[in-house]
């Protein structure tokens, strides 16, 4: 419990059938700026019917140089997609969620993300207002098993002296209304 029950239909439901006949037609990416006791970024990847997830402690980065620590969370329904508000107290992740980049991604090298994601290396390039060109996310070796890393590729749109701007400000926060989650698909 926990969460609103919208999503009961699971990853094998009707969205699974449709993405057999238009692969590429749902390629999208969100991270969300996750204020819970410690402020995080949640990077969403869409494939298979859900939203693959990693909690990047830091956030991401256009900085190259700074390779950003990504641990691998459950997966979350698609309807996470869009989801603003703040998380009930007593809730896991009681705090405020906004949406801090969203946009469309698409791999650089191959051509199915699932079997990159169980290569544990994903080339893509995102396209999103504040994300954009090239990036890898790899698995660690040796860090267990849910330890990666999402780093900038060298591009047109990296930046040496990135630093990251929070999106949560005053404003927004007043803004934001207490809401439950979608439920986690697992
Ligand atoms: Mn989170």
């Amino acid at each position: 419990m926990g969460c609103s029950n919208i999503d009961h239909g699971g990853p094998h439901g009707r969205q699974g059938k449709r993405s057999v006949k238009a692969p590429l037609a749902k390629t999208r990416f969100v991270v969300q700026e996750h204020h819970a006791r410690q402020r995080h970024y949640d990077f969403r990847l869409e494939m298979a019917g859900v939203l693959k997830s990693w909690a990047l402690p830091k956030g991401p980065s256009l900085n190259p140089a700074e390779k950003r620590l990504a641990v691998m969370v459950n997966d979350h329904s698609i309807e996470y997609f869009d989801f603003e508000g703040i998380i009930p107290a007593g809730q896991s992740g009681a705090g405020p969620v906004v949406v801090w980049d969203q946009g469309a991604y698409e791999l650089l090298e191959g051509g199915d993300p699932v079997k990159a994601l169980e290569a544990g290396k994903i080339v893509m390039a995102l396209h999103g207002k504040i994300l954009k060109g090239g990036f890898t996310l790899v698995k660690m070796k040796g860090r267990g098993e849910k330890n990666w890393l999402l780093i900038k590729k060298k591009d047109e749109y990296s930046h040496t002296s990135w630093t990251l701007q929070k999106a949560l400000t005053e404003q927004e926060k007043s803004r934001l209304q207490e809401k439950m989650p979608p439920c986690e698909t697992r």
